[in-house]
């Protein structure tokens, strides 16, 4: 049996679920632990107005003047942070490389070589994005290719930049980047956006950005940084049509999509996608091992779901901890 420093629960990952189930685990008096190897917050973090969770409203008086904006995704993940650690849960930098259940307990190895053991784990990993794939993209990766438009935006300032996607991250990010520059073109596959129906409006409605459909982009050519790109007219489906071009390009911006980041969780079971399947609880084919959020099985991705998916995989962790302990 390990020896490793004992907690009630363990959540992996700090983005709005991870963070949700920590303040939920500590009111309940779990002695909870959240294990994040970049910075709490998640995928939020990069969220520019965070519009549609419940209650963030913008203010606007009755003159209709605008008063105050939604808060970002940044704003609110400090807040999600602020409250777990108010409630007791601890959150530690520390990236998690191994997970292995050893009787009823479960075994954390850390990136640092130590180990750690809790009764419940909360897996809140969430995903990551996809890439393109295509010639250019990783060799030009920083240096006009990126994933993140309020990281990477400004240094395109008044730029020719392209936006890679039809869905919500697609139409989030090339508003952000239509701020910084008039010439933002959104290139996308099919006929029509993906995205929520008044995020696909306003992004077609915005004078700064162009929208192109039917068009992928097949290279990214430069010298030692992006200077064009060649593209090539699809189907409806998505299939080029052999019709192909060259066009000036300082910068690309990938969002066309996500995979989970669920291989810590090799015993439980997990749909086509690789997205862990769960009971209504949270719990995974794997006693005591919960998934909440992006990582999860879900017919929609959202900020609210994953924070409602949260408090459910935190409460049910407890549940299972109390039968468990037999009380
Ligand atoms: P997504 O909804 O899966 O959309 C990915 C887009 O990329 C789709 O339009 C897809 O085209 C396109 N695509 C995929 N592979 C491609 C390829 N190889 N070449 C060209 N295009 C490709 O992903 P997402 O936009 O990152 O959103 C992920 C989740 O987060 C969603 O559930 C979304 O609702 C949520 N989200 C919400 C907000 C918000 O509410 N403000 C913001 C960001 C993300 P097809 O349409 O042809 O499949």
């Amino acid at each position: 049996m390990s020896t490793a420093e004992n907690w009630d629960l363990i959540i992996i990952g700090a983005g709005p679920a991870g963070l949700t189930a920590a303040q939920y685990g500590a009111r309940a008096n779990l002695r909870t632990l959240v294990l994040e190897q970049l910075a709490p917050g998640g995928q939020a973090l990069l969220i520019e107005a965070l519009e549609n969770y419940p209650g963030n409203v913008g203010l606007t008086d009755p003159g209709g003047t605008r008063i105050a904006e939604p808060r970002t995704g940044f704003e609110f993940a400090q807040d999600l942070q602020r409250q777990a650690e108010a409630f007791g849960a601890r959150i530690l930098t520390e990236q998690v490389t191994g997970l292995r259940k050893e009787g009823d307990r479960f075994v954390l190895t850390l990136g640092n070589g130590e180990t750690r053991a809790a009764g419940a784990v909360i897996l809140a990993t969430g995903a990551e994005h996809r890439l393109l794939g295509i010639p250019g993209e990783k060799e030009f990766t920083g240096r006009g290719v990126s994933y993140c438009a309020t990281c990477d935006g400004p240094f395109f300032r008044n730029k020719r930049i392209f936006v890679a996607g039809g869905g919500d991250s697609a139409c989030d990010e090339a508003q952000y980047l239509s701020r910084l520059s008039s010439q933002v073109v959104l290139v996308h596959r099919r006929d029509r956006l993906r995205a929520q129906k008044a995020l696909a409006e306003r992004t077609l409605k915005n004078p700064r950005i162009e929208v192109r459909f039917n068009t992928v982009i097949r290279e990214i050519r430069g010298e030692g940084k992006v200077s064009s790109l060649v593209l090539e007219r699809s189907d409806n489906a998505g299939k080029g049509t052999g019709e192909t071009w060259e066009e000036g390009a300082d910068a690309v911006f990938v969002f066309v999509g996500a995979a989970p980041r669920s291989s810590l969780a090799f015993k439980a079971e997990k749909d086509e996608n690789g997205y862990i399947l769960t009971s209504q609880g949270m719990e995974s084919s794997v006693p005591g091992l919960f998934a909440a959020g992006d990582v999860r099985s879900s017919p929609f991705r959202q900020v609210v779901v994953a924070a409602g998916e949260g408090a459910v995989a935190a409460h049910c962790a407890a549940g299972y901890l109390d039968a468990l302990a037999g009380s």
